[in-house]
């Protein structure tokens, strides 16, 4: 275990898996003895939900908005196998600022000192990523995280948003921001799919982490409220996960991206269009063309 704790955000549109992938690399970490803490910093406020059976916890935000002093437990719950979970959580919906959440989580966790007092080996950042605007790039721009993941799916939107991503990182690298560590592809199963996704990275100077099938084990974790290394410790998903975890902590390179000017994007989006079905029909190896 490293002596110094390593802090990744893990980002991404909404909806592809940010917290079922983050969760299952935090399940991976901790049954293997780290201290992982987890900051789900999405207004949605589920990002630790298969961590700790689904229960209820108090989100940073609400909490602080009750008024009064708020201590660590009050905000936090102790999930599978140790991981700390933390939800920073969202405005009152139709009132305010959906990042407004990150920035009262930041500021309190600082001044609990939680870092200093938890010593954990590991802190993972849930951030939507769908905008990486006011609250959502904090995780980016002060400095806060080491290094940043995208999870995205073949889908074009989830390409959209990475793309964005990467502009955000380009912007606030140069001036200590958090540099990117690589895609982590989610719900592939199309044969094109993790070609396509692999020339996105190939393209914008970046890498492929892992690649993550659909799968029911998913599904079924989720409606057990847990996660894949919790309810089918022994299936192949699990053991996708395990891998990815080793993997994130393990290499610790990262890139500034080159991110795809809008044009740009829109005609490697149009040449993968004419890839698609021809890698689907065989006519074409899924790497041809990249
Ligand atoms: P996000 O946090 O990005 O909004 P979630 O992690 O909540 O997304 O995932 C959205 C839905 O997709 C959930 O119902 C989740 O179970 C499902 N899901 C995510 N990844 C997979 C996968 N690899 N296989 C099957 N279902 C998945
Ligand atoms: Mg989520």
């Amino acid at each position: 275990m490293g002596i110094q704790t390593q802090h990744l955000a893990i980002y991404g549109k909404g909806g592809i898996g940010k917290s079922t992938t983050t969760s299952n690399i935090a399940a991976s970490l901790a049954e293997v003895g780290y201290r992982v803490i987890q900051i789900g910093c999405d207004p949605k406020s589920d990002s630790t939900s298969t961590l700790r059976g689904a229960n209820y916890l108090p989100t940073v935000l609400d909490s602080v908005r009750d008024g009064g002093r708020v201590k660590l437990t009050d905000i936090s719950a102790v999930g599978f196998k140790g991981v700390l979970c933390i939800e920073a959580g969202g405005p009152v919906p139709g009132v305010g600022c959906a990042g407004r959440g990150i920035n009262a989580a930041i500021e309190l966790l600082r001044e609990l000192r939680l870092f200093e007092e938890y010593k954990p080996d590991v802190v993972l950042y849930d951030v939507l990523g769908d905008v990486v605007c006011g609250g959502f790039a904090v995780p980016i721009r002060e400095g806060l995280t080491d290094r940043v993941y995208v999870v995205s799916s073949s889908d074009f939107m989830a390409i959209y948003a990475a793309n964005n991503l990467f502009r955000a990182i380009n912007k606030y690298a140069p001036s200590g921001g958090a540099k990117l560590g690589g895609i982590i592809a989610n719900s592939v199963l199309a044969p094109y799919a993790q070609a396509l996704i692999d020339d996105f990275a190939q393209t914008t100077g970046t890498r492929t982490v892992a690649f993550v099938p659909r799968s029911t084990a998913v599904a079924q974790a989720e409606l057990y409220g847990q996660t894949v290394i919790e309810a089918s410790p022994n299936s192949p998903q699990a053991d996708v996960y395990r891998r990815l975890a080793r993997n994130i902590i393990d290499d610790r390179s990262a890139v500034i991206p080159r991110p795809l000017a809008v044009n740009d994007l829109r005609a490697w989006a149009r040449k993968w269009g004419d890839l698609v079905i021809q890698v689907e029909q065989g006519r074409v190896a899924p790497r041809a063309g990249i």
